[in-house]
């Protein structure tokens, strides 16, 4: 993809029109004031017929002939199209671990029930995520993960480079292909461990691609940014696998003016800032009670894991799953289980927390615990016990002691299968008293 940007002028200024056009509300006022005269002061190598499919279709009905895309215009937009049908592809592949499969097809299939928005059908259930740093200096104010501030205790790569190479070996065994749709990354930004490149590079080498990396301090951290683009281009790289998340029009304008147009050609621009086209999702910072209403249109997440969630800084492994954003878990994402690790026992750490897939094993006398707010008792109904997530809710309860308060009649298979349901996706999970 680079290479085509690289040896063809026309689609590096094509890819900058779109950047200019979907970050900069100036821009768009003055290609709908006047289309042609904004466009040939900006763009003079790109013509009408290049950016038609582009453009909303009111910019080009004022124009008496029809515009006929060029071969540029499609070319291009088969290369955005890539974007797309690479997140298809990551969320075809499954773990080789069939528990594990089963379990992550379960989450796939709940959380589709659970947010009708576009955002949640965009969630690709990745196997796992791992810091490599703790918090984020990102402070970001719609935060979906609401990162903490970024804690000063970075360990430099030289002390954890063969510990991620095991880490990375070992998730391989059971995650199989879809290992390489991981990221290194959660509630952090990668360019906040100034060894990010370094670690990538294992990533590459044990899982054979660059990780995918969205990062929001790109225009601070140009030359990184450059030297980052350059390394990718070397060998194989998945297609828009660079990402700015760009929190104010200085950053996007810092990015247009000091990268070429063929350093920009292949990073994805997320503009986030009031006045862009892009929404988030009401989750973590952008979460409180006055917008859930709107969860169903702009997504309830975006955690994307249905996996592990390891984190270097804190030596854990947990199993976590996404969920709609709700007061106990305004994240976005329910935990089924933590373990700690050491670098001698994060093999047996990961098997042992394996041992939840698909299913918590419980027994009539296992303690469990509801975790989610009630505002989500909607999402798993029993329909011979209509108020049975009410009769769960207090202190942990078992299976035995649940069915003693319920009236005779109750189906108790019905009750057993909801509660399994309920123990996949971590809204009820076992605890030790
Ligand atoms: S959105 Fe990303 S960069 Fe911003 S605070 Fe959250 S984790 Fe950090």
């Amino acid at each position: 993809m680079l290479q085509s940007f690289r040896s063809s002028p026309h689609l590096c200024e094509l890819k900058a029109f779109r950047d200019l056009f979907i970050c900069d509300s100036r821009f768009r006022a003055d290609l709908a004031a006047n289309l042609n005269s904004a466009l040939r002061s900006e763009f003079p190598l790109l013509t009408l017929s290049d950016v038609s499919s582009l453009l909303p279709t009111s910019f080009v009905e004022s124009f008496k002939t029809e515009i006929v895309p060029s071969n540029l215009n499609q070319f291009f937009l088969h290369i955005l199209g890539l974007e797309q049908r690479y997140r298809d592809f990551l969320k075809s592949l499954q773990p080789s671990l069939s528990s594990w499969r089963d379990w992550r097809l379960s989450q796939i299939n709940r959380l589709r029930m659970d947010d009708p928005s576009y955002r949640c059908t965009q969630v690709t259930h990745i196997p796992f995520a791992i810091e490599l740093t703790e918090g984020c200096s990102g402070a970001c104010r719609f935060c979906g993960l609401s990162a903490p501030p970024l804690s000063t205790n970075i360990l430099r790569f030289e002390q954890n480079a063969f510990l991620l190479q095991s880490i990375l070996s070992d998730l391989l065994v059971s995650a199989g292909s879809s290992a390489v749709s991981g990221c290194l990354y959660w509630a952090t930004d990668p360019f906040d461990h100034p060894d990010y490149e370094s670690y990538a590079r294992v990533f590459r080498d044990v899982l054979g691609l660059w990780p995918i990396t969205t990062t929001a301090l790109s225009e601070s951290q140009l030359g990184r940014l450059k030297g980052f683009i350059q390394l990718r281009s070397e060998g194989r790289d998945r297609p828009w696998g660079l990402r700015c998340s760009l929190r104010s029009k200085t950053a996007f304008h810092t990015l247009y003016s000091k990268l070429s147009h063929a350093e920009r050609a292949s990073l994805v621009l997320i503009p986030q800032y009031p006045g862009s086209l892009s929404s988030q999702a009401v989750a973590g910072r952008s979460f409180h009670d006055a917008d859930v209403l709107s969860q169903n249109s702009l997504g309830g997440t975006i955690a994307c894991v249905s996996g592990f969630l390891v984190s270097i800084p804190r030596q854990s492994i947990s199993l976590i799953t996404p969920c709609i954003a709700e007061p106990n878990h305004p994240n976005g994402y329910r935990t089924l289980k933590t373990v700690s690790f050491t670098p001698n026992s994060f093999q047996r750490q990961l098997a042992s927390i394996m041992d939840l897939f698909p299913c918590p094993s419980v027994d009539l006398n296992t303690f469990l615990s509801l975790t989610i707010d009630s505002s989500q008792f909607k999402l798993y109904s029993c329909s011979s016990c209509p108020d049975l997530l009410h009769k769960m809710t207090g202190a942990p309860f078992t299976l035995n002691s649940l069915y003693s308060l319920l009236p005779s009649g109750v189906n108790l298979d019905e009750v057993f299968q909801c509660s399994l349901a309920m123990l996949q996706s971590g809204a009820l999970n076992v605890v030790k008293l």
